[in-house]
């Protein structure tokens, strides 16, 4: 392991941290290290508050939020505000929920930051689909019911889909989408057009492995129906197969 930047160069740091699902036991250690030793944070919505009260009380916060569909901060300006902080001598930390090489904008940031020759530490997360499918006790892959899993972003601007739908209709795999609440439609109509069969389990997990987490199950033809009745809102991911007849809830959620 090694230790954070302590030295009085001129040029700080910057840690690209997965804070994981929610639950703040599921941080790495080096996560809640760096956290804890860090001198300005960069954070947004996906990071819950058990995870923020972790911050030393004299480090900088900077809250750079992003709502579905509404930035907060543009990624340029993302990266120019890590960039500052790194060239004002701090340990910086930002704080991402999940992991921050999945669908967490990650690559660009550790881009802008290395082409101005700032060093950069990624620690890896839990990412979402890892938390809800332990909390709610399906697995991702299955002798007997999904051979592999791919995680896709459900983010479909307009109507054109840019997703291989004949590759993620394929029978034996697990889907987990991402960022999908607003597309439940054409996720549905696509599946089922390019062969998935309509009674395939579909669900949602709202919150995973935070308190007000919600996970329902249903099929692939009622799953936009059933979303908008249960109101399902983001943070939350659409999982697809049949991993999810075997589902059983962890027994104790706190365990
Ligand atoms: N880097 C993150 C993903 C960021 S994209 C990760 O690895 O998990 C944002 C999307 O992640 C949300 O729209 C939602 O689909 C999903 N997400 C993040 N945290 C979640 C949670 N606790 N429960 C359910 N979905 C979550």
């Amino acid at each position: 392991m090694s230790m954070p930047n302590t030295s009085s160069q001129a040029s700080g740091s910057v840690a690209l941290v997965g804070a994981g699902p929610g639950d703040p036991e599921l941080m790495t250690l080096k996560a809640m290290r760096l956290l804890q030793s860090a001198e300005a944070v960069v954070y947004d919505n996906l990071v819950g508050t058990q995870i923020l009260e972790l911050i030393p009380q004299a480090a900088e916060r900077v809250y750079v939020g992003k709502e579905a569909g509404c930035h907060a901060l543009p990624q340029d300006e993302i990266n120019a505000l890590l960039l500052r902080l790194a060239q004002s001598g701090k340990r910086v930390v930002r704080l991402k929920g999940g992991d921050p090489f999945v669908f967490g904008r990650g690559g660009e940031e550790m881009d802008a930051l290395r082409a101005a020759g700032i060093a950069v530490t990624i620690v890896p997360g839990i990412t979402a689909a890892l938390g809800a499918a332990a909390s709610c006790g399906f697995p991702l892959t299955h002798r007997d019911h999904a051979q592999s899993c791919v995680f896709v972003t459900g983010h479909l601007k307009d109507h054109s889909v840019a997703l291989d739908w004949p590759a993620l209709a394929r029978p034996g795999q697990t889907l987990v989408f991402y960022m999908g609440i607003t597309g439940l439609d054409i996720i549905s109509d696509e599946l089922i057009a390019h062969g998935l069969s309509g009674a395939t389990p579909a669900g949602f997990v709202y919150k995973a492995t935070l308190p007000e987490q919600r996970f329902v199950v249903t099929t692939l033809t009622e799953l936009a129906a059933t979303g908008r009745a249960e109101k399902i809102r983001p943070p939350a991911l659409i999982v697809v197969g049949g991993v999810l007849n075997v589902a059983q809830a962890n027994s104790d959620p706190r365990a």
